[in-house]
């Protein structure tokens, strides 16, 4: 069953890094690959880096993001990259805007683009959703303000499953909300809620016995 389910998802990202449907995209997809996972990161869109280095998250955001969740819930960058299937609103990078920021995707490549996710919540079926910065939260929920939703965990259901829901803000730098009140407390309880979700103890209780074992079988030689 397992093994199957590998089969579907190894052949989605295989067709997902192909996906050319959005002609004023900037970069070919990027994909965090086929990891099997009760959890899924829906991130925004890569930035102008992440498509070079062939992975989400790879910049300054992802720093924060990796630093986020090593404090909260003990799992590092490898850890989380092994454990956790990345996916985003858009998969490509869609090119500056005239003011030099990150041009925000249109309705018709974010529509696009939903059509993978769909597909990635109907192979995984994840126990949990950790969308990231508002214009991922609002692909599930209303988001009039940060404030209304981050620090809860909602229960949703998309593409026919129903998975709980906790929403993070972006990490980047471009926005302070995540470091002054009341976003600060806001964000450290919704991290909290992250770490004390049963899906996430379950991984981070995995990488922890694979780390103890590799430290065991180095003693050993
Ligand atoms: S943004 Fe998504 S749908 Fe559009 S080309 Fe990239 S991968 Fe395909």
């Amino acid at each position: 069953m397992n093994e199957a389910k590998q089969t579907k998802l190894t052949r989605h990202v295989a067709r997902l890094l192909r996906c050319r449907r959005c002609p004023r995209m900037r970069s070919t997809p990027v994909s965090g690959g086929p990891i099997m996972s009760d959890v899924m990161i829906v991130g925004q869109a890569p930035g102008p880096r992440e498509p070079m280095l062939k992975r989400p998250f790879a910049h300054t955001a992802g720093k924060t993001l990796f630093r986020w969740f090593e404090q909260f819930s003990g799992m590092n960058e490898v850890a989380v990259r092994s454990r956790i299937y990345f996916a985003a609103v858009c998969r490509c990078f869609p090119g500056k805007n005239s003011t030099g920021s990150d041009r925000v995707p249109a309705p018709d490549e974010i529509r696009n683009c939903a059509l993978w996710m769909d597909d990635e919540i109907r192979i995984l079926r994840p126990h949990l959703i950790i969308p990231i910065g508002r214009l991922a939260i609002l692909q599930f929920i209303d988001c009039a303000k940060l404030e209304n939703v981050i620090g809860r965990t909602f229960r949703v259901t998309r593409s026919g499953h129903r998975f709980d829901l906790i929403p993070l803000p972006h990490p980047s730098g471009a926005s302070p909300w995540h470091k002054i009140p009341p976003g600060k407390a806001l964000t450290e309880h919704a991290l909290k809620l992250v770490a004390r979700h049963p899906a996430i103890e379950r991984l981070s209780r995995a990488a922890q016995r694979s780390t103890r074992g590799a430290l065991e079988s180095l003693r050993a030689v």
